[in-house]
C-alpha cells in the first residue's frame, strides 16, 4: 500500500519542531517524515516569532532545553554563540524569544542531517484530514497526500477583538499585539488603547516603549489583573506537600495555598516558590478535580492562576511598573463592548462592573486579548473539519480537543486511535498545563517513543 508519509506533522511552530526533532533522532533507517508548516521558519509559531529583542522568554534560559533527558542543552547551544561568548552562566536569564526560535531551528536541522529517516518540510496549510482505507490523507488547497500516522500541533489560535464593530476596523486603526512591525511604526505621541492585560500585552508595552513612545497607554480588561513577575533565581518552597493537595477539593486547595503564600510572605520569602513546587504536577492537579471543580477554577479561579503562574521577566516588570508608577500607563478595569473609528480616532466603550461607561479616544487599539482556548471559535479550517466530520470533538469543557492521557485524539465515538495524536495546547481540556515548552518537549518525546518503539535518543 503506497503512502507518501509514514508519519505527518502539522504545525511546525515549537511543539511541532520539538516532535520532529524527537523522531528524526529516534527514527529506525527509511522512516519518512513530512511536517506541513506553512510559515518559511519551523520552530517559530506564534511565541517565537518575533524579531524584536525587548521580547523575552517567560522561562529561564535554564528550564527551555528542547530535550528533557538533556536539560542543559539550551545553555549549551548558547555557549556556541558569539553573542553569548564570556557573557557568563546564563541559566537564570529571561533572553529573547528569537533566540529560542533559532535554537529550535538548529537542532531540528541537526536532528535531519544525522537521522536514519527522511524528513520533507511543506510549506502548505492543512485544510482537512480524512481517514482512509490507505491511511490518513491530508488536504491542503490544490493537493494531497496520504500519511500512516499524524501529529496535530496546530497550536496557539490568537482571539479577534471581543468588541462590537472591531470586524469593521483594520491596521493601523486597530493592531495585533504580536504586529511588531505595526506597533514600532505608531506615532511617539499616538494615544494607544491596549485591549486585554496579560502576557501579550506586556509584549506590546515592551515594544511602544523601546521605540520610544510617550503618549498615554490605556489598559482595559476585565479583572484589571496585570502579569507579575518572577522571583530572582526562581526558589522552590519543597516543603509544600503537593500529593495531599491532590486530596482535596478544589476549596480547601486555595485555602491550603493562599495559607501558604502567606507564610511565606510573613517570613521574606517570595510567594513564587509555592507556585514554582506547583509546576511540575499541574496536570495532576488539574486531572485530580472533578468536572464541577474545573468549571469552578475556570469561571472563577483562572484570572488569579494565569497571573500568579504565567510570570514575566523581572527586567520586563520593571518597565511595566515604572510606566505604572509615571501615569503612562492607565488600567481600566472594565469590559470591553464597541469600538467605532472616528476620522482621526478609534472611539472606545466599554462598561465597569457596575455598568458605569468608560468611554476612550485613542489613536489605536491593539489587540492583546490572548490566544483563543474554545477550539469551535479558532477558526481553522482543519478543526473545522475534524469536529464536522466526527473525526474529533472538543475537550473537557469545550476547551481544546478531546484526548487520552497520551494524546490521542478521541472521535465522535469516544475511540481514541493511536495513529491521530495531539501536541500541545489543544489538550488544554484533558491536561490543562500543554502550553509551555517544559511540557511540549515531554509529550514531543513520549509521541516519538510510541511510534519509532526507541525509547533512548540513539
Ligand atoms: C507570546 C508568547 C510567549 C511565550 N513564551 C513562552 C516562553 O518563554 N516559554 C515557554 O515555555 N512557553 C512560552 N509560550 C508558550 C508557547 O505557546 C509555547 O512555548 C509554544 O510556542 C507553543 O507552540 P505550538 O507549536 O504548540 O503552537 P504555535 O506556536 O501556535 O504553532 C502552531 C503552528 O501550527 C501551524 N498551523 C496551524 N494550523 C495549521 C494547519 N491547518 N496546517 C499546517 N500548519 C498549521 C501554525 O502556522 C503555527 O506555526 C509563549 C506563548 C506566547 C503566545
Amino acid at each position: 500500500m503506497h503512502r507518501d508519509h509514514d508519519i505527518a506533522i502539522v504545525g511546525g511552530g515549537a511543539a511541532g519542531t520539538l516532535a520532529a526533532i524527537h523522531l528524526l533522532r529516534r527514527a529506525a533507517p527509511g522512516l519518512r517524515i513530512a511536517m506541513y508548516e506553512p510559515s518559511l521558519h519551523p520552530g517559530e509559531g506564534v511565541a517565537y516569532s518575533t524579531r524584536r529583542p525587548e521580547h523575552l522568554l517567560n522561562v529561564p534560559a535554564g528550564k527551555m532545553s528542547a530535550l528533557p533527558d538533556e536539560p542543559g542543552d539550551f545553555l549549551a547551544w548558547l555557549a556556541t554563540r558569539r553573542e553569548y561568548a564570556g557573557a557568563g552562566d546564563q541559566s537564570s536569564r529571561y533572553l529573547p524569544r528569537r533566540d529560542y526560535a533559532a535554537y529550535l531551528a538548529q537542532r531540528l536541522e541537526e536532528a535531519r542531517t544525522g537521522s536514519a529517516a527522511t524528513f520533507e518540510l511543506h510549506h502548505h496549510r492543512i485544510t482537512a484530514l480524512h481517514r482512509r482505507a490507505d491511511g490518513l490523507r491530508l488536504e491542503w488547497s490544490g493537493g494531497s497526500a496520504t500519511a500512516g500516522r499524524v501529529l496535530l500541533a496546530t497550536g496557539n489560535a490568537p482571539r479577534p477583538l471581543p468588541a462590537r464593530g472591531a470586524s469593521a476596523l483594520g491596521a493601523p486603526r486597530l493592531l495585533e499585539a504580536w504586529d511588531s512591525e505595526g506597533l514600532a511604526a505608531i506615532a511617539p505621541d499616538a494615544r494607544v488603547c491596549i485591549a486585554g492585560t496579560g502576557l501579550s500585552m506586556v509584549d506590546a508595552v515592551l515594544t511602544l516603549a523601546a521605540c520610544g513612545h510617550r503618549g498615554p497607554v490605556h489598559l482595559l480588561s476585565r479583572h484589571g489583573l496585570l502579569p507579575l513577575a518572577h522571583a530572582p533565581d526562581s526558589p522552590v518552597d519543597t516543603g509544600l506537600e503537593v500529593d495531599a493537595l491532590l486530596a482535596l477539593d478544589l476549596r480547601a486547595r486555595l485555602r491550603v495555598l493562599r495559607q501558604r503564600v502567606a507564610e511565606a510572605a510573613a517570613g521574606g520569602r517570595p510567594w513564587q516558590a509555592v507556585l514554582e513546587r506547583l509546576r511540575p504536577r499541574v496536570q495532576a492537579l488539574w486531572r485530580s478535580l472533578d468536572a464541577a471543580d474545573q468549571r469552578r477554577f475556570l469561571r472563577h479561579v483562572v484570572r488569579y492562576w494565569d497571573i500568579h503562574r504565567h510570570r514575566i521577566a523581572p527586567e520586563a516588570d520593571a518597565v511595566l511598573q515604572d510606566l505604572v508608577r509615571s501615569g503612562r500607563l492607565q488600567l481600566h478595569r472594565a469590559r470591553l463592548d464597541l469600538v467605532t473609528s472616528g476620522t482621526r480616532c478609534v472611539h472606545i466603550g466599554a462598561r465597569d462592573r457596575h455598568g458605569a461607561v468608560v468611554a476612550l479616544d485613542v489613536e489605536h487599539v491593539i489587540n492583546a486579548t490572548g490566544v483563543e482556548m474554545r477550539v469551535q471559535a479558532m477558526r481553522n479550517p482543519l478543526l473545522e473539519q475534524l469536529l464536522g466530520d466526527g473525526l474529533a470533538v472538543p475537550g473537557a469543557h469545550g476547551i481544546g480537543l478531546a484526548t487520552d492521557m497520551d494524546g490521542r485524539m478521541r472521535d465522535a465515538s469516544d475511540m481514541a486511535r493511536d495513529d491521530l495524536r495531539v501536541v500541545g495546547s489543544l489538550r488544554i481540556g484533558e491536561a490543562w498545563e500543554s502550553l509551555a515548552v517544559p511540557e511540549l518537549r515531554q509529550q514531543a518525546q513520549a509521541v516519538a517513543e510510541a511510534w519509532t518503539g526507541v525509547a533512548v535518543a540513539a
